[in-house]
């Protein structure tokens, strides 16, 4: 059984009940300790007034989402961006998040390139980002997401390219790699990857792929209720020498989205025991 007290819950998992504010109080009346924090909801609060008030709570911070790395050789569009996730990694430091994920974006904000040329660009980016996040004492967790959002989310799709990406960019405290269940479990190299990956991983997502899913991006499962093996990726993940937070990051317009957040957040605290 992996450790009560690691466990966080990423805010997106009740993204239509609560607001930051109503998460952190939720979260805390039942005893998680960590958090991990949706940029638009921190504007809404204030960044400020979030951090005072997480500090108050006594709330870890496992993430900051989601920092996304521009692809595009628009210079504008390239600078703005870069200035925007230099602005997020401050945020970042400002609530104390103990890593800020990071994904270089998917091919629509790529117009006119090939997905080599995109590649290239998002890591020309990080390595960009890297001085920043290391003086404001961040770690970037670049995220590898499943290949069926390569079009729309991003163009880091494997495990195998967050390792080669990280070795391309020379390691560092600053940098990290973002673990989700839901983007490495069906990977034929998981095994190999993960054992390439000790000592990178920055944070542990979990949740579960419906066999049945109807949207690869909103429509996740809560942990037992789907095909990933949970334990076996955690224990590998603890092998990796990771002992930060098992972050619980459910998007679920279908089903939890539409819960009392109050039973969602109970359900979680079970499935945490069985099926994690
Ligand atoms: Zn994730």
């Amino acid at each position: 059984m992996p450790d009560p007290a690691l466990l966080s819950i990423n805010q997106l998992t009740t993204f239509e009940q609560w607001s930051l504010d109503q998460a952190i109080d939720g979260y805390a009346r039942h005893g998680v300790p960590a958090i991990a924090v949706w940029r638009e909801k921190l504007h809404e609060m204030g960044v400020a007034q979030a951090a005072r008030k997480l500090k108050d709570a006594g709330m870890a911070v496992s993430g900051l989402c989601v920092c996304r790395v521009p692809v595009t050789t628009d210079a504008a569009v390239r600078r703005e961006g870069l200035d925007d996730n230099r602005r997020q990694i401050d945020e970042a430091a400002a609530i104390g998040a103990r890593c800020l994920v990071a994904v270089p974006v998917g091919m629509v904000d790529a117009a006119g390139m090939t997905i080599e040329d995109a590649r290239a660009r998002g890591l020309e980016a990080m390595a960009e980002l890297l001085p920043h996040a290391r003086g404001a004492g961040v770690v970037l967790g670049l995220e590898p997401l499943h290949p069926m959002m390569c079009a729309t989310r991003s163009v880091l799709s494997s495990l195998e390219q967050a390792n080669d990406w990280y070795e391309a960019l020379g390691g560092g405290p600053e940098l990290g790699i973002t673990l989700d269940v839901y983007h490495v479990w069906w990977d034929p190299n998981l095994a190999r990857e993960m054992r390439r990956a000790k000592g990178r991983i920055a944070v542990f997502h979990i949740n579960d792929w419906l066999p049945d899913t109807s949207d690869t991006r909103v429509d996740r499962g809560m942990m037992g209720d789907g095909v990933i093996d949970i334990p076996s990726i955690r224990r590998m993940v603890e092998e990796t020498g990771y002992t930060g937070h098992n972050e619980v990051e459910i998007l679920s317009a279908r089903t939890w989205w539409k819960r009392d957040p109050d039973e969602v957040v109970r359900i979680i605290k079970e499935r945490y025991q069985t099926a994690v």
